[in-house]
């Protein structure tokens, strides 16, 4: 891997679409959730005037850019708003991409999480590490204070499901379905690209997969995710922030 700081025109010369995942790379990690009852309180993060300024100028420079990420579409339209217009969006990790209002379904996970649900809902309920269960279409997204073994355990039982732990929750997907790279594959028959096409910015463990299906792979936090560019996880700008400043820098200047 070489620093970001390394990256040419060159290495950008066949670069159609920009593919960015959203926290900790264009919002700090962290969600804020709770749940009381029937009622769940999910803080929206907001997405800094300039990040939306650089991804406009991008798209005047005639980039494509698309949202990979854990979160459900409500959120995402909602810290996308201003620029809706133009960014595809694919959530839940790769399940769907919307895009100006059209939703391209890419994994059905009805059948194969429907029964695993009430029993995730049994083993956690009186757990005081778990904050709650985000609300979700495809995927199922419970926060947690720390990891939790009886939740590993039931969906250890099921054998086509995994656990992904990312720090503050778990992701129960369809193992090797349900990933940001099915996602991105099926982004790419949407745009007509190919895997040269594509730069890709992800931060952790459900990113992997994303990276592996670009072109041009860059980590943001490398004991995590391998790229062939990497960031410092604490740099002074957002990891989104610096690829932009970049990419804009070569392009104006080339
Ligand atoms: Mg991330």
């Amino acid at each position: 891997m070489k620093p970001l700081n390394q990256i040419s025109i060159k290495d950008l010369s066949q670069v159609k679409m920009i593919v960015f995942d959203v926290d900790g790379i264009l919002v700090q990690r962290g969600t804020k959730i709770k749940q009381v009852g029937n009622t769940t309180t999910l803080q929206t993060k907001i997405i800094n005037k300039k990040q939306i300024e650089q991804i406009k100028e991008l798209h005047e420079l005639g980039f494509l850019i698309n949202i990979s990420s854990g979160r459900g579409l409500y959120m995402l339209q909602e810290m996308f708003r201003e620029i809706l217009s133009f960014v595809s969006l694919t959530y839940e990790n790769g399940s769907a991409t919307w895009y100006q209002g059209k939703i391209h379904q890419h994994v059905n996970s009805f059948e194969r999480t429907k029964d695993i649900f009430p029993k995730l809902k049994r083993v956690t309920s009186a757990n005081k590490n778990v904050k709650g269960f985000e609300p979700k279409e495809f995927i199922i997204t419970i926060h947690c204070t720390k990891k939790i073994k009886e939740i590993e355990a039931v969906v250890a039982q099921e054998k086509d499901l995994i656990t992904v732990w990312n720090g503050e929750a778990y992701d129960i997907l369809i193992k090797k379905d349900q990933t940001k790279a099915t996602g991105l594959k099926q982004a790419m028959k949407i745009f007509k690209l190919k895997k040269e096409n594509v730069l890709a910015v992800g931060d952790n463990y459900n990113d992997q997969e994303l990276l592996e299906a670009s072109g041009i792979p860059i980590s943001a936090d490398k004991s995590r995710v391998k790229g062939k560019f990497y960031l410092p996880l604490e740099g002074k700008f957002l990891p989104a922030d610096a690829v932009m400043q970049k990419i804009l820098l070569l392009k104006k200047t080339s």
